[in-house]
């Protein structure tokens, strides 16, 4: 199988757009794994809509200004938005949390986030008022996170780990779906936030609140995570572990095969240690590492 796992980056007009323009950045929803669509509406957000068969699990949101986006590609999916029961949050930055209270109040979900991203958002780390990184309608978690206690909707239960790096609080989650016609199952894995500009050396640490034992345990996380096995790599933005690579070798909307590849997660774990090491060390960045295209 080809090796499309490579980091891709936007085209720059299409970045452009992305701030101007946000429905020239739209994408239909797509299905992902048995279960799991990327309902984002937009080509950067990695938001997923999870159909446990009693009622619907969203993970993340985009920033607000794409909420028509959004609940339209809800639609599309051919799920109404007020089915969704439990909202979880990645991480307490606006491209993720943007529109959280929207879907909250019109769904009337549980929201899930973690303790230590909602201390971030009672009292903002100076990043905040550089970068205005949070939701602009406020919202108020129903639960906080707690990693020994899995969280389950139907046939779906999520495994929550404390992934900390990008923010104190980053959660990545882990699920088992089955495909109903095969009968396979799939392990599923989400990392919550492998953006690492937080990690850099220079000044940018305190700034988002992260320091050098947050970092050290992202280092060893990854090294750790890298072991597990993970069918299918779920980026919460899609430049991450390449699935902006795959879409185009999917058949249909429907057709999730093109990202079952094992080799996905720890490929984009090592490859986030090795730079985060790197900054650790000194260095202002360590250049991406070139994996083989295609063939
Ligand atoms: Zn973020």
């Amino acid at each position: 199988m080809a090796l499309k796992l490579h980091r891709y980056e936007y085209d720059p007009e299409v970045k452009k757009a992305r701030r101007e323009f946000p429905w020239q950045a739209y994408m239909p929803p797509r299905r992902v794994a048995p279960h799991v669509w990327l309902v984002s509406g937009h080509y950067d957000y990695g938001d997923y809509l999870i159909d446990t068969g009693d009622g619907l699990i969203l993970i993340d949101t985009p920033s607000p200004q794409y909420d028509y986006l959004l609940i339209d590609s809800i639609w599309r999916a051919g799920f109404d938005p007020r089915d969704i029961k439990l909202l979880l949050l990645s991480h307490w930055h606006g491209d993720h949390d943007g529109c959280a209270a929207i879907i909250k109040e019109m769904s009337g979900c549980k929201l899930y986030m973690s303790k230590q991203d909602h201390e971030c958002k009672l009292n903002p780390p100076p990043i905040y008022y550089e970068m205005k990184m949070s939701a602009p309608y406020p919202y108020e978690p129903d639960e906080f996170y707690s990693d020994d206690k899995s969280i389950t909707l139907g046939n779906i239960t999520i495994k929550t780990v404390l992934t900390p790096g990008h923010t104190p609080g980053v959660t990545s989650f882990f699920f088992d779906d089955t495909d109903d016609d095969t009968g396979v199952t799939y392990r599923i894995g989400m990392h919550g936030g492998i953006g690492i500009d937080a990690m850099r050396p220079g000044g940018r640490m305190a700034k988002d609140g992260i320091n050098a034992e947050i970092r050290d345990k992202f280092i060893d996380q990854c090294w750790e995570m890298a072991k597990w096995d993970v069918d299918i790599t779920l980026g919460s933005h899609l430049n991450q572990c390449g699935m902006g690579n795959v879409f185009k070798d999917c058949k249909n909307e429907n057709d999730y095969a093109p990202f079952v590849d094992n080799r996905a997660w720890p490929m984009m774990l090592m490859e986030r240690r090795c730079r985060v090491m790197a900054f650790r060390a000194g260095a202002d960045d360590y250049p991406i590492i070139a994996l083989p295209d295609e063939n």
